[in-house]
């Protein structure tokens, strides 16, 4: 019994809102100058919706492709990512980085 209650915790509060929720945290390195840049990505609006025709990873529900510029030189990063339905991360790639 007392096992079902502590289960059952966990199940809530993996599940119950956060103000963060609608954002996806991504952390990346710029290669040359070794910055550090978070970037948040908002569900709503970053990410593209993908469709069966697009040559998508199996599971992929969403599509995200991002240019960041760090604040310390002019080393453009281009990253894109494939995600599923719980935006969990499939498939992603970078240039002029790397992801943390
Ligand atoms: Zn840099």
């Amino acid at each position: 019994m007392p096992n079902f209650f502590k289960n059952l915790k966990q199940l809530f509060s993996v599940s119950s809102p956060s103000s963060t929720e609608n954002f996806l945290k991504i952390k990346i390195k710029c290669k040359k100058c070794s910055e550090e840049i978070n970037i948040n990505m908002r569900k709503s609006s970053d990410f593209s919706r993908v469709y069966e025709e697009d040559n998508a990873p199996a599971g992929a529900s969403f599509f995200l492709r991002k240019e960041v510029l760090g604040n310390k030189c002019n080393n453009l990063i281009y990253f894109s990512a494939y995600f599923d339905e719980n935006f969990n991360m499939i498939s992603k790639e970078i240039e002029g980085g790397e992801f943390l």
